[in-house]
C-alpha cells in the first residue's frame, strides 16, 4: 500500500515523528496544525530580542530520539550535551542549594548531613526502580493493546517480585528507602514529570528515578528545544511532507468503517486513506468524533493532570547563581502537593520551576541578558475557571524568586509572557488546560488508555499524550512508533 495517502491531525512530537516514520516508509503524509507553527507544547516563543521555549524544557531518554533517527536513516536532526548537574532543588529558609548529580559519590556529598548511608540507600532504591524499567519498558510501556484482556494478561507476565510495588504511591515507595524529608522530597520531584503528585502517582513510576540518575539523564538541547521540531520539520520537508497551518479540524466525513475525510473550520474536506490524530486522544473523540464516552461531561470525570501557569521574562542582566533546572519548593510539601490540584488557595505560596535557557544557550538573549522560564504547576480550569488574579500570582512567583536568589528582578525585566491553563486550552485544545493530558492512573494506563486505533473507524489511528504510553517527549517517540505498527498492519491487510 505504498504511496497510500495518510493525513496526520496535530504537528506535535507524536504527529511529527509518526510523519517522519510513515514517510521514509513510502506513504505521502499531509499535516494539518490548527496553529501557526509545529511543535504543539513543544514550542518557542521570540519575542524583544529572546528565545523562550514555551513548555518541554528536560530532555531525557535521548536513545529514543537516536534509535528514531537511526530507523528513519538519517542523522540525528538536532544537538544535545549532557547536564551537570541534573538540576537543583532550593527550599526556602533552607540556607543550602541540593545540586543533582549523577555521579553517586558527589550525589551523596550534598546529603552527608542528613541521610546516613545516602550512597547504599540510593544504590538500593535505583537498583529497584531499574528493574521495574527493564522489565516493564518493553513489555508494557513499549508495546500494543488490542484489549484489556490483552493488556491485563500482558501485566500478569511482568516479574511478580514487584507486585507489592503495585499498592503504593511513588511517595511511599521513597519512604521505604529514605528518612529525611529533604531527600524524600527531592527523590520524588520527578512524579510531578507525569502532571500530578508524588502522592496520587504510583510506585512503578519510581523508574523515572532510574531514568534520570543511571540510565540517561538530562541534556541541554543546543540552541534551545525547539531545535528539536527545527530539526524534525527540515527533515518533513526534504521527504516533501505538506504542512498546512491555521487548520483546525471540526468534523469528519465516513463511508462505512473508515473516515472518508476531515474539514477543518472554513468546511474545507480533506482526504486521504489513513488518518493519524495527534491532537488529544480523549478530546477529539469527544469533540470531533463526538462520541458520548468522550462527552464533556465524561472528560470532567476522568482522571487530569494538573495545569500549568507559565512565565517567559526577558530580565537585562546575568543570574550566574541560577542553573539551567531549578526548583523552587517551600516548607509545607506534603500539605502543598495534596492541595495544588484542587485548593486555588495554595497559590498564595506557590512552588515553581525556573529554566534559565540562555544559560547554555547564549544565542538565546540578547548580550548580558537572560531568558527565564517559570513553570508553576496549578489547578485546571475545572477547579480555577477564573484567573483574573494571575498577575498578582506571577508578582508573587517573581518576589519569591528574587527572594531566593538574592536579587530583585522585577527592575529588570524587559520582556514578560504569561500563559494560564486558559492559554493553554486554547492553544492546543487540552481538556480544561490540564497540562500533560489524562493522568496515568491504574485505570487509565495501558490498555485501558484510550486506544491508538479507534473503536469505529479502521483507518483512523491516535498518537501522543492521551493514548499509549502516556506524556513526556520521549513516550511521544514512542507513541509514534506504537501507532506507525498499527498502521502498517492496516496497509498490509489492504494490500
Ligand atoms: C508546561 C509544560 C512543561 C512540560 N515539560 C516537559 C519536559 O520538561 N519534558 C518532557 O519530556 N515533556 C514535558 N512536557 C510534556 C510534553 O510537552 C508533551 O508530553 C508532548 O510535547 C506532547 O506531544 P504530543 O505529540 O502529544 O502533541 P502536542 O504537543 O499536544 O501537539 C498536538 C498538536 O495538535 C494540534 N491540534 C489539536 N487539536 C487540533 C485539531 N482539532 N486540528 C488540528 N490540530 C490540532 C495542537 O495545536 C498541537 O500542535 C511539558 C508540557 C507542558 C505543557
Amino acid at each position: 500500500m505504498k504511496n497510500k495517502e495518510v493525513i496526520v491531525v496535530g504537528a506535535g512530537l507524536g504527529g511529527l515523528t509518526t510523519a517522519l516514520r510513515l514517510v521514509k516508509k513510502g506513504y505521502k503524509v499531509t499535516i494539518l496544525e490548527k496553529n501557526t507553527q509545529a511543535g504543539g507544547r513543544l514550542n518557542r516563543i521570540q519575542k524583544d530580542g529572546f528565545t523562550f521555549d514555551t513548555g518541554p524544557s528536560f530532555f531525557s531518554m535521548s536513545y529514543e530520539f537516536k534509535k528514531l533517527a537511526e530507523e528513519c536513516n538519517i542523522t540525528m536532526p538536532f544537538e544535545f550535551v549532557e547536564l551537570d548537574p541534573l538540576y537543583s532543588v532550593h527550599f526556602a529558609g533552607d540556607p543550602r542549594s541540593y545540586h543533582l548529580y549523577k555521579d553517586m559519590k558527589k550525589l551523596a556529598e550534598q546529603f552527608k548531613d542528613i541521610e546516613p548511608d545516602f550512597e547504599a540507600k540510593m544504590a538500593t532504591y535505583l537498583q529497584k526502580s531499574g528493574a521495574l524499567f527493564h522489565d516493564t519498558i518493553d513489555l508494557v510501556v513499549k508495546n500494543n493493546f488490542d484489549s484489556i484482556f490483552e493488556y491485563i494478561a500482558t501485566l500478569m507476565r511482568v516479574n511478580p517480585v514487584h507486585l507489592p510495588v503495585l499498592l503504593r504511591n511513588f511517595w511511599q515507595q521513597v519512604g521505604l528507602h529514605f528518612s529525611s524529608k529533604e531527600v524524600k522530597r527531592i527523590v520524588s520531584l520527578v512524579a510531578f514529570f507525569l502532571g500530578r503528585t508524588p502522592f496520587d502517582t504510583m510506585a512503578i513510576y519510581t523508574l523515572l528515578s532510574y531514568t534520570e540518575f543511571k540510565h540517561d539523564g538530562y541534556y541541554n538541547v543546543k540552541g534551545g528545544m525547539y531545535k528539536i521540531v527545527e530539526g524534525i520539520v527540515a527533515e518533513l520537508e526534504k521527504e516533501n511532507v505538506k504542512f498546512e497551518y491555521n487548520t483546525e479540524i471540526v468534523n469528519i466525513q465516513s463511508e462505512k468503517i473508515r473516515v472518508k475525510s476531515v474539514i477543518d473550520q472554513h468546511g474545507k474536506e480533506w482526504l486521504a486513506d489513513i488518518f493519524v490524530i495527534n491532537a488529544d486522544a480523549a478530546v477529539f473523540r469527544g469533540t470531533v468524533m463526538k462520541r458520548k464516552k468522550f462527552s464533556t461531561k465524561k472528560l470532567d470525570k476522568m482522571n487530569w493532570t494538573m495545569g500549568y501557569l507559565t512565565i517567559y521574562l526577558g530580565i537585562d542582566c546575568k543570574l550566574p547563581q541560577v542553573n539551567h533546572h531549578n526548583y523552587y519548593l517551600g516548607t509545607n510539601y506534603e500539605e502543598y502537593a495534596n492541595n495544588v490540584m484542587k485548593n486555588p488557595d495554595t497559590l498564595d505560596k506557590p512552588y515553581y520551576y525556573v529554566n534559565v535557557l540562555s544559560k547554555h544557550n547564549e544565542e538565546c538573549a540578547p548580550a548580558g541578558c537572560e531568558s527565564l522560564f517559570f513553570v508553576c504547576p496549578v489547578p485546571t480550569l475545572l477547579q480555577k475557571p477564573n484567573w483574573d488574579d494571575r498577575d498578582k500570582i506571577v508578582d508573587s512567583i517573581i518576589a519569591d524568586f528574587s527572594n531566593r536568589i538574592d536579587k530583585n528582578i522585577a527592575p529588570h525585566i524587559v520582556s514578560k509572557t504569561i500563559f494560564t491553563p486558559k492559554e493553554w486550552e486554547t492553544m492546543i485544545n487540552l481538556h480544561r488546560g490540564s497540562g500533560l493530558g489524562l493522568s496515568h492512573t491504574m485505570f487509565q494506563i495501558g490498555g485501558f488508555r484510550p486506544a491508538n486505533f479507534d473503536e469505529k473507524f479502521e483507518n483512523t489511528f491516535y498518537v501522543g499524550t492521551s493514548t499509549i504510553p502516556g506524556a513526556g517527549l520521549p513516550m511521544a517517540v514512542i507513541s509514534s512508533e506504537l501507532v506507525c505498527k498499527r498502521v502498517y498492519a492496516f496497509t498490509e491487510k489492504n494490500n
